[in-house]
């Protein structure tokens, strides 16, 4: 199983706030299968969702996984916790992680790992800041974050790559589709020359995709999917989102 389209609902949501998001999902949604959709939300909502997804159905995962496998971290959740509360993925590496909790890449190599161990589909978030863009050091920064975040990249089962240029996040303007495009041919290359017995399943883009622009940015030939953040708080926008990808890529 893969994932393609991932709702990233940050600290939002509640049991009733699920409850109705599925209710306008289900409403909206056309596909025929589920199982190439997740929703990450707040990790404690993890558990209550799986029992109201019907299986094979939606996956559940979380945003963020700590470091360490246990010990004194308090706060912090684990991957096997994660795995254990019914999650199927996790992202690692998320801006937000990375600028609010001073996440490094050796970190997020930490998290890959245990991620992977507890057998969830891990989801390595990259992406470049405005600066980095504005003094072309776009794929300087996108191949540091992906060999150093990769080091034990051998390891890695199903990994996902999400390219979320840090200025498209939240800000109401996406990167430009034919940008995207090419810059998830070059992650592809990166992954593809450096860690060649890695099992990449796709890179997904994520930076302001609405129902407005999901159209022109999913139908690029090299953007396999998309980790969406503000539009996927709408169970309505979400599933309309996922019906025109399911089109484009005839799902
Ligand atoms: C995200 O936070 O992963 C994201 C893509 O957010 P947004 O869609 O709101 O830009």
């Amino acid at each position: 199983m893969s994932l393609t389209l991932i709702a990233n609902w940050k600290l939002h949501g509640s049991k009733s706030f699920s409850r109705d998001w599925l209710n306008s999902f289900n409403d909206s949604y056309q596909g025929s299968s589920l199982s190439s959709i997740g929703i990450a939300p707040p990790s404690i909502f993890i558990d209550d969702l799986t029992k109201h997804i019907d299986n094979p159905g939606i996956s559940i995962g979380s945003q963020n996984v700590d470091h360490f496998p246990s010990g004194a971290r308090t706060g912090e959740i684990s991957a096997d916790m994660v795995a254990d509360a019914g999650g199927q993925f996790s992202l690692a590496g998320h801006s937000e992680r990375r600028i609010f909790f001073q996440e490094t890449n050796a970190d997020i190599a930490l998290k890959l790992d245990l991620i992977s161990e507890s057998s969830l589909i891990p989801i390595l978030c990259i992406g470049e800041s405005i600066d980095e863009k504005d003094q072309n050091k776009t794929e300087i920064i996108l191949e540091q974050q992906i060999i150093e975040s990769l080091s034990a990249g051998s390891k890695l089962q199903n990994l996902i790559i999400a390219y979320e240029p840090v200025w498209a996040i939240g800000s109401g303007s996406s990167a430009a589709p034919e940008e995207i495009n090419s810059i998830h041919k070059l992650i592809k290359d990166i992954v593809q020359s450096r860690f060649s017995a890695l099992d990449l399943q796709g890179v997904i883009y994520g930076g302001s995709v609405n129902i407005e622009n999901a159209f022109p940015i999913l139908e690029e030939e090299e953007v396999d999917g998309a980790l969406i953040g503000g539009a996927s708080l709408n169970g309505e926008e979400f599933a309309k989102i996922a019906n025109i990808f399911n089109e484009l890529k005839e799902l």
